[in-house]
Parts: structure tokens; sequence; C-alpha cells
């Protein structure tokens, strides 16, 4: 199964999912939350940190997101967790110096 990127229409494709966060941490602008404000790479990591910082209801004031908007970024997170060694793509970021 390949991985595609999945931040405004790049399309981009991976085999494994720890390349796919490695490349929207390094090739994609970071994207700052609009409910706290805080500077986070784009993709996977801004996905997990709107959903375990802040409520659905914040989340869906703050992005003008509905209910379905929420499932699918909530689906893209559990298959992401449930597939990829987060460990790897911390350690690839730490050798690449993106961290
Ligand atoms: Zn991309
Ligand atoms: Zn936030």
């Amino acid at each position: 199964m390949a991985w595609k990127c999945g931040i405004d229409g790049c399309g981009r494709e991976f085999e494994a999912v720890e390349e796919t966060i490695v490349h929207q941490t390094e090739d994609h602008e970071r994207h700052e939350c609009k409910v706290c404000g805080t500077i986070v790479p784009d993709g996977f990591f801004a996905i997990r940190h709107a959903f375990d910082e802040h409520r659905r209801a914040e989340f869906m004031r703050a992005y003008d997101a509905d209910s379905s908007d929420v499932r699918e970024r909530e689906d893209v997170k559990e298959a992401i967790e449930s597939e990829a060694d987060l460990q790897v793509v911390v350690d690839r970021l730490d050798e690449n110096g993106a961290l």
C-alpha cells in the first residue's frame, strides 16, 4: 500500500508511512495551529496536535470544519499511528537536522 501526502494537493507517494511523515516535516511549510497558535510540522503532526491537544468542537470552530472533516482526520491519524514507528521518524528527522 502506498502512502500519499495529503497536504494541499501535493500527492507525492511513498512506500513507507515514516517516509511520508519525514517528507511532510521537511518539505512543507510548518503549520500554525488555528486554535492555540503553536507552530507544528504540517501533515500528521498537525493532525495529531489538533486532536491530542484540543477538543473536536474547538477544532471545528477554528478551522470551520464539520464532523466529516473531523472523522477523515481521525481516520488518518489512527491509520498512521497503528502503522508508523514514530521513533524511526524522530531519528530520521534528528539525523537530517530537521528537529
Ligand atoms: Zn507533500
Ligand atoms: Zn493547538
